[in-house]
């Protein structure tokens, strides 16, 4: 591992229990010396746009699990809904118009769901 040039700069390598006041490496998640739960800093400046974007007012990662369900359930529910109209009054645009809003809903459901992966695999949940 090589040491970048103004490391001095950048303090965030490690940082001090509030506890006890022992040093403690990036990425510590409780104090070695007295046991005290550090909280969870996350860095959404490191997350790249989509995630960003796509997990915009979401904190907690069980809200953002509920949205891909809710895109999920809403794309699926206007789609049933668009086919039974569709049928119904003979309208095929409507059928259409519920395939439109299926392939949103799921998209949006995938872009969640691939937010959450990032941050799971990048940075941490703030709550659970
Ligand atoms: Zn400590």
């Amino acid at each position: 591992m090589s040491i970048p040039p103004n490391s001095a700069e950048s303090a965030s390598d490690s940082t001090l229990c509030a506890m006890c006041g022992a040093e403690l490496s990036a990425g510590t998640r409780v104090c070695l010396n007295c046991g005290e739960r550090l909280p969870v800093v996350q860095n959404r400046k490191l997350w790249p746009m989509w995630v960003r974007f796509g997990l915009w007012r979401i904190h907690s990662r069980k809200w953002a699990r509920r949205w891909v369900w809710v895109s999920l359930g809403l794309g699926v529910f206007f789609l049933i809904l668009a086919l039974l109209y569709a049928a119904l009054l003979q309208i095929w645009v409507f059928a259409s118009l519920g395939v439109f809003i299926f392939v949103c809903g799921s998209g949006a459901a995938a872009w969640y769901h691939y937010s959450i992966q990032w941050v799971d695999q990048n940075d941490s949940w703030t709550k659970p």
